[in-house]
């Protein structure tokens, strides 16, 4: 399993999969969820809604990830997942880091599933939700990489999608580690 750096905008990335960094809701919001969105269309948001009808009445909970087509992108999948809110304090952050991971975890399985060789991720939690880049950035490169085991096999290349500098320096920092 390759891990890749190709910084820029996610939307424009051609894996087969990209994932989404979702709210609960799985009715769009803000950052890249905003973008991928408006640049993949309404057939996204159309499968996310029939997801909520049948299989999540009460939304996508953090840690897990859901599949839906990818409308107008360059990617065929959508893997939505949510990532957890960053808390400071030693107890919350015991509790939220391993939920952090799970997003990776999930998301590579559901993709693996499908048969994707090639996925590209943005850096989950680091916006809005506030996490620690370095951190956010550290918890995605370890976590991919313990995935090799389960789902190398299948997914050839995972590409990591930075969105500005800081991202960047983190996801060189940690696969230099
Ligand atoms: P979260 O709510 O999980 O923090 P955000 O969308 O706010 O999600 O941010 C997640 C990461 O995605 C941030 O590092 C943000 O800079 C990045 N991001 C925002 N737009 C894009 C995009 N078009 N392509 C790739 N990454 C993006």
């Amino acid at each position: 399993m390759d891990i890749e750096i190709r910084p820029g905008d996610i939307t424009a990335v051609e894996t087969q999969a990209i994932v989404n960094a979702a709210n609960s809701s799985l009715m769009g919001g803000g950052g890249v969820d905003g973008a991928i969105h408006r640049a993949g269309g309404p057939s996204i948001l159309d499968e996310c809604k029939k997801i909520r009808e049948t299989d999540l009445p009460d939304g996508l909970p953090a840690g897990q990830a859901v599949v839906t087509t990818a409308g107008e992108l360059p990617a065929q999948w959508v893997v939505h997942t949510v990532g957890p809110t960053y808390a400071k304090t030693p107890e919350k952050y015991q509790e939220k880091a391993p939920v952090l991971a799970s997003c990776y975890r999930a998301s590579l399985q559901a993709a693996a599933e499908l048969g994707v060789e090639t996925i590209a991720f943005p850096t989950i939690s680091a916006g809005v939700y506030g996490w620690p880049m370095d951190d956010a950035t550290r918890i995605a490169v370890e976590t991919i990489r313990s995935m090799e085991e389960q789902v190398g096999d299948t997914i050839r290349t995972v590409v990591l999608v930075p969105f500005g500098q800081e991202a960047e320096d983190g996801y060189r920092a940690a696969l230099a580690g």
